[in-house]
């Protein structure tokens, strides 16, 4: 395969991560973040601040580094997270890709960005779907490298139908450039005549979100036991902690391991990672903070300057896992409690940011939350409002998931209810990045208490502010809640730790 000077390389992607409980994702949804076809993928790859998400920047800036290439743009949509794909939409990508691939043919290599945990109204693995189709027309002896999500639920299909399977490693998604970088060396490396071997092992966990973070905890120990056990046999491990609100079969915390050579070193290794978790599982259960409690932490912060400021995470209504950014919720006990010196944010409501700029700088007004969104969590509230800035929404990503990423949140106001001041959107984001509140003038370090929407990217943004001790996770009802129990499953394999007892797992034979 090394005998191609410059090896024509397929670049597409396919990145959403799906809530089965939210409302369905259109192709709006992707034109309104990423979606491109041909060599417009190329192009906004290599621009200092590319709208996608950094791996795929990631991988053209470190292919165009080690030789020469000849890239070849098929298609890229990348959405926020969101509901499941309108299926319509995910048919017409599927033939877009298919006619496009067929057409760039014959191509020496593919690189797949994928996310993982992306479900469509009528299809539960359409990365697998994505992947066999790939696969058929590219022929069994080009190699396919993909990128993952660490959220992603992985099927058999997905792992068997590609050469190198490569996960984030980090939570928050801090190293997605270097995993676009790592999946590039994989591909040159195959390219040259190297051949893989993949396994697998998932285990009966289904964790839940908030004990996923790579700092410490159960998840972050099996990751750096992957790490430090790998040797030259061994291409990549990547240890995947799934996303339960896609309500699928293949959910559960699954190891992955793509080996260069020697199957039984990869089994072996793939096996003592989920053993591992596995006698790890009661860590795998969230302690959240009661409302009233946090609502006490708030106000004390508030009346006391020699207390550490804090930030409170609303968990539980997390537009990065598909929660719609709008539950009032805290901000409601926060307004009523009188909490003192809070920034809040951000809010998802086009039509409220739409009226705070009919009215304009300084404008007195009853804001009114939730007019017409309909999820049961999204409940209408109203109270006495200032209009204390506005802008226009387009800003550039300063620190953690977002950084260099360009965003566009549509018309934003900053609204000042009693001692809140409240960020509203008009492009559902989640509130990871403190460029949300500067660009309207608010400064974090002066806030006593800052609440967000986010369930832990914000810990990559706003750790320059906050640290692990100032955060308090609030247990509040939403689509994002980290209480698996409250939620109605179809899908996930069963019985499953965190929602059931008597859960067994004896590794089987790889
Ligand atoms: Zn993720």
């Amino acid at each position: 395969m090394s005998t191609v000077a410059a090896p024509r390389i397929a670049v597409l992607g396919f990145s959403i991560e799906c809530n089965k409980f939210a409302p369905p994702a259109t192709k709006a949804h992707f034109i309104a973040r990423t979606y491109l076809e041909g060599e417009a993928i190329l192009e906004e790859a290599r621009r200092p601040t590319p709208t996608m998400l950094p791996e795929t920047p990631g991988f053209v800036a470190a292919m165009d580094a080690t030789g020469p290439w000849t890239p070849v743009g098929i298609a890229l949509a990348m959405s926020e997270p969101n509901g499941p794909v309108e299926h319509g939409f995910f048919e017409e990508l599927l033939e877009t890709i298919e006619r496009r691939l067929k057409a760039a043919l014959p191509v020496d290599g593919v690189y797949f960005c994928a996310h993982g945990a992306a479900i469509t109204t009528e299809e539960d693995d359409p990365e697998g779907v994505l992947f066999e189709r790939i696969r058929d027309i590219v022929g069994p002896d080009v190699p396919v490298v993909a990128t993952f999500d660490l959220h992603a639920n992985v099927s058999d299909r997905m792992v068997d139908t590609i050469d190198a399977f490569i996960g984030y490693r980090t939570n928050p998604h801090l190293d997605m450039r270097e995993r676009g970088q790592e999946a590039a060396a994989a591909l040159r490396e195959l390219l040259a005549g190297a051949k893989t071997e993949r396994v697998r092992l998932r285990l009966p966990i289904v964790p839940p979100t908030v004990t996923l973070l790579t700092a410490a905890g159960p998840y972050a120990e099996m990751i750096e036991l992957g790490q430090r056990k790998i040797t030259p046999a061994i291409m990549n491990v990547s240890v995947m902690g799934g996303f339960a609100y896609a309500d699928t079969a293949k959910n559960g915390l699954s190891v992955i391991v793509t080996a260069r050579s020697d199957r039984a070193a990869a089994a072996s290794l793939a096996t003592e990672i989920a053993q591992y978790g596995w006698d790890n599982r009661a860590r795998f259960y969230p302690t959240l903070t009661s409302l009233d409690e946090a609502v006490g932490k708030a106000l004390a912060a508030g009346r006391d300057p020699s207390l550490p400021a804090l930030a409170f995470a609303d968990v539980a209504d997390n537009p990065g896992g598909g929660g719609r950014g709008n539950t009032m919720f805290l901000l409601r006990a926060f307004a009523e409690a009188g909490v003192k010196g809070a920034l809040f944010g951000i809010i998802y409501d086009p039509p409220l940011a739409a009226e705070a700029h009919r009215h304009g700088l300084h404008y007195h007004f009853d804001a009114h939350f939730n007019r017409d969104e309909t999820t049961k969590f999204s409940e209408p509230w109203s109270a006495p409002a200032r209009v204390a800035a506005l802008h226009d929404g387009d800003c550039v990503g300063r620190r953690g998931i977002y950084a260099g990423t360009r965003l566009a949140l549509g018309p934003c106001a900053a609204l000042a209810i009693g001692g809140i001041t409240v960020v509203v959107v008009s492009h559902r984001v989640q509130c990871a990045d403190p460029i949300f509140f500067e660009m309207m003038g608010l400064e974090i370090g002066k806030a006593r208490a800052v609440a967000v929407k986010s369930r832990g990217h914000f810990r990559g943004g706003f750790d320059e502010f906050f640290g692990p001790d100032q955060i308090v996770e609030v247990d509040l009802p939403g689509l994002t809640s980290p209480m698996l129990n409250r939620f109605e499953w179809t899908r996930l394999p069963r019985p499953v730790v965190p929602l059931d007892d008597g859960v067994e797992f004896k590794p089987p034979p790889l």
